[in-house]
This record gives C-alpha cells, sequence and structure tokens, in this order.
C-alpha cells in the first residue's frame, strides 16, 4: 500500500507541470496523467518501487504529450521514385493552385453565385469553359474523383440496362474499385464480350439488343496486354454505338490534357484525342497526370452531361470549394503549354532530365554519407528507374538516379527503411537488391533531404 502513496495525485502533479498545461492545454495533460499514473500503478502492483515510478512520470508525460501532437498527416518525402504515389496523396499541386485554394479556405467566394445577375450559379460554371477549352468537347461535368465520374455516368444511362465492356479492359485500380462492381452498385448489368486477349467489332455489334444502354470502354490502366492481341480502336466503337443509338463512354485513367512526348515521355491518348475518336462521353481523373487536386471530369456531348447533372448522385459526389479554386488555377496554367512544366510540378517532376538527377546524386551522396556514418550507414549514388504511377503508362520507366543506401546485415534496409519512417519529416524510398534507394527525381531541393536526415 505504502508504494502507492508515494505516487501524486492527478492535481498534484498537474501543479507541478505548468509549461506542459501551457504548450498542450489542461485537459490533454489531465488525461495523459490519469493514463500513466494508471500504469504506475500497475508497475507498482507487479512490484516496481512506487518513488521510481513518481520520479519517471514528469519526462514520460512530456513524451506522451509531444508524440501526441505531432499532426498525423504532415508532409514526407516522396523518394520511392513512382511520382503520382496513390498511397502518398498522388499529384502535388502548383503554387498558383495552393493559393487559390488557401484563398477560397480563407474567405466567401462566389462559389454558386452569378456576380453579373446577382441570381444562382453553378459550381461547375468555374471549370466547365477552361476544360471545353482543352478537350475540344461540348460540355463538362465535375466529380468527387473519376470513381464517382465512372459511378454517375454508369448510373445514368446504365440503370437498369446493359453496359457492353471488353473482357480485356474488366480492370481491378487497387482497393476496392473493380469495374463489375462499380457496375452493380451502378445498377447496371455487365455484358463481357471478346476474350482476354482479342475483342472485335463484331462482338459488339452481337451483343448490342433493345436492353443495351451504353458501350463502355476502359483505358488499360496499370496493366498492358501483349502478344496475339486485338482491340477495337474508339473510333470504330463510335461507329458501332452511333448505329445503335446507345452512349459510347470512354473511361481514360489518368487522361493527359497534352501530349507527353513534347516531354521525353512516352504518348499517353489525351483527352481531347478521345474526344475527337467520337466518344460520347469521356472520363480521367483530377490529380493523375492532369496535376491537380484529387477530382473526376466527364466532358462530351451536352445532352447527355444535363442528363448526368440530373442525376441526385450529383450532388453527393460534387467538389468542394477548396478543391474547385485549386482546380481552377491548374487547369489555366495548360492555357500556356511553353511554362507547363516550370509550373506544374508533376510535369516538373516527369521531365527532370536524368543528368540533372545524377549530378545531384553525385553532389549529395558524401554529404549523406557524413549524416548516415555514426548511424552505421553507407550512401552511394546509383541510377534507378521511375515510374508515373497511378496506373499511367504502367510498363514504362523513366531513367533516374538517387542514393543506395547500405548498411551491415541483411536486415539493414529494412531497419534504416524504419527509421527514416519515423523521422519528423519521414523520408520514403523503396528497398531494392540489399539496399535502400532513394530516387532523387521528386526531391525539390538538396536542403529537403539533408535537413530532414539531420535530425536521424
Ligand atoms: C485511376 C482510374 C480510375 C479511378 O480514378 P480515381 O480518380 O482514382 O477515382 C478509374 N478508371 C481508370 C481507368 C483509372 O485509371
Amino acid at each position: 500500500m505504502s508504494e502507492y502513496r508515494a505516487l501524486p495525485s492527478v492535481d498534484q502533479l498537474l501543479t507541478t507541470l505548468p509549461d506542459l498545461i501551457d504548450r498542450h492545454g489542461r485537459q490533454p495533460v489531465t488525461d495523459a496523467a490519469r493514463l500513466r499514473l494508471d500504469a504506475a500503478r500497475q508497475a507498482i502492483r507487479e512490484g516496481a518501487q512506487g518513488a521510481t515510478e513518481a520520479a519517471r512520470l514528469p519526462h514520460l508525460l512530456a513524451a506522451d504529450l509531444a508524440a501526441a501532437a505531432v499532426t498525423q498527416l504532415r508532409p514526407i518525402l516522396n523518394l520511392t521514385g513512382t511520382v503520382l504515389h496513390t498511397n502518398l496523396g498522388r499529384a502535388i499541386l502548383a503554387e498558383e493552385a495552393i493559393a487559390a485554394a488557401s484563398a477560397a479556405m480563407a474567405a466567401p467566394l462566389a462559389l454558386e453565385f452569378d456576380l453579373t445577375t446577382g441570381g444562382r450559379g453553378q459550381r461547375d460554371d468555374h471549370l466547365r469553359g477552361l476544360l471545353c477549352d482543352l478537350t475540344g468537347a461540348e460540355d463538362a461535368t465535375i466529380l468527387n474523383n473519376n470513381a464517382a465520374a465512372v459511378l454517375i455516368a454508369l448510373n445514368t444511362f446504365g440503370q437498369g440496362r446493359e453496359a457492353i465492356v471488353s473482357r480485356g479492359e474488366l480492370i481491378e485500380i487497387g482497393g476496392a474499385f473493380r469495374m463489375p462492381d462499380i457496375m452493380s452498385r451502378a445498377g447496371t448489368q455487365l455484358v463481357e464480350v471478346g476474350t482476354t486477349n482479342r475483342t472485335h467489332p463484331r462482338d459488339y455489334r452481337d451483343a448490342i439488343s433493345d436492353r443495351t444502354g451504353l458501350i463502355l470502354k476502359v483505358h488499360t490502366s496499370n496493366y498492358r496486354i501483349e502478344g496475339f492481341t486485338a482491340e477495337v480502336p474508339a473510333p470504330d466503337l463510335a461507329h458501332i454505338s452511333r448505329d445503335a443509338g446507345v452512349v459510347l463512354m470512354n473511361d481514360l485513367g489518368a487522361g493527359s490534357l497534352v501530349d507527353l512526348s513534347h516531354w521525353g515521355l512516352r504518348r499517353e491518348p489525351t483527352v481531347a484525342e478521345a474526344v475527337a475518336e467520337g466518344a460520347d462521353l469521356v472520363t480521367f481523373s483530377g490529380d493523375k497526370l492532369l496535376g491537380g487536386p484529387q477530382a473526376g471530369f466527364i466532358v462530351g456531348r451536352r445532352d447527355l452531361i444535363a442528363q448526368i447533372n440530373r442525376n441526385p448522385l450529383k450532388r453527393a459526389l460534387r467538389l468542394d470549394k477548396i478543391r474547385i479554386a485549386a482546380l481552377e488555377a491548374t487547369l489555366r496554367l495548360y492555357r500556356d503549354p511553353d511554362r507547363l512544366a516550370e509550373r506544374l510540378p508533376v510535369l516538373r517532376m516527369l521531365s527532370r532530365p536524368k543528368d540533372e538527377i545524377a549530378q545531384q546524386a553525385a553532389r549529395m551522396a558524401p554529404l549523406v554519407r557524413d549524416l548516415l556514418a555514426p548511424h552505421g550507414f553507407d550512401a552511394q549514388a546509383t541510377d534507378c528507374a521511375s515510374q508515373i504511377g497511378s496506373g499511367a503508362l504502367p510498363t514504362d520507366t523513366i531513367p533516374s538516379a538517387g542514393l543506395r543506401l547500405t548498411g551491415a546485415g541483411g536486415d539493414a534496409p529494412d531497419r534504416l527503411a524504419a527509421r527514416l519512417r519515423f523521422l519528423p519529416r519521414p523520408i520514403i524510398g523503396h528497398i531494392h537488391a540489399g539496399a535502400l534507394v532513394l530516387d532523387l527525381r521528386c526531391l525539390a531541393s538538396d536542403d529537403q533531404l539533408l535537413t530532414a536526415l539531420a535530425d536521424l
């Protein structure tokens, strides 16, 4: 019993901790103190000394509160080599987009208010003109993400009806986005045509009936079927759907607004091309190659977009003002393609020449080595290969360079990876051939990495 008496009461403990209360607030310190006192009583029950437990309380509490104060969702360094990493938040935004989003958070704005007439406006109006200009489409509507865009389009044109899809395009895109599941939630009956590797025009024609609502073409974002293959090109599908009077939707996924080959990358179909090829509707993401915040777009025929906008799901899947502001600023950058790669981080990172990254790696290797040596690790400059990520150009890699971090023992890469994840600014690399590799393609400045590592 006497051992317990060595522990202070919660109130007594609080009077000795004015600094912690000042920093974190009375309630959080009280809650943390209760937990620590419970733990101390438990330790005494298991034979610990009261005085020892009491003496440890202040610094344990300080550590608990400091740990709890660290924001969970804090900036990290993405040195994985995957530029659009879905698990790391995909695109980082242009300064122009960040400024527009901040302004939208800080003050009221005419989101659904027409400043000319004083009457009601529509939130999509701020983006519709830009999207039509950039894609050549008649009209556009904006949703929470591309999964939502696909869902609402299927529900609008395929509920209680059939949607025809090639077996080679029944994709799963990570998590729970599987085309067949989305279809059933949209109330659409899936009609698979063709085979995994080959689908022909007659497969689509034979499947069309008076129950058909739409034909869906899906960009096979995250895999490629090679070898003995055949798919029906979009212009031919446009003829087939027009003859049958059904809607043709092309889900592009990453959907670039510009031809990436200008920046030395392989061509992905652009949204404007998909529109020109005759799709009635084209869906694509805002935070993949486009380089904006999470969003989904449907561009295409005005009468069809109007039908989608009347679907009650539109209200449930709409975008907030912060992202609309960021998107408007992002889309405006596309009006000046010459400076796009300077201003749009996704394109800047994707188009960074390997030589420049290799020079950075050579310059940084000795500095990083000095920071890691006291911890028993070494750093060497190395070649590596980046990826676009988010299902764009899945089989392509982009030559890159980085740092190869090694240490003694087979578990050295895992141990170092864990330590870098626990830094105040976590560093995420990837393990390859017995080393932790940090691809420097996405590193904005040498300082960012050196500062983060200095906390090791
Ligand atoms: C990524 C992708 C989606 C889902 O888009 P989100 O913006 O992640 O919701 C749908 N279809 C295709 C083909 C994709 O590549």
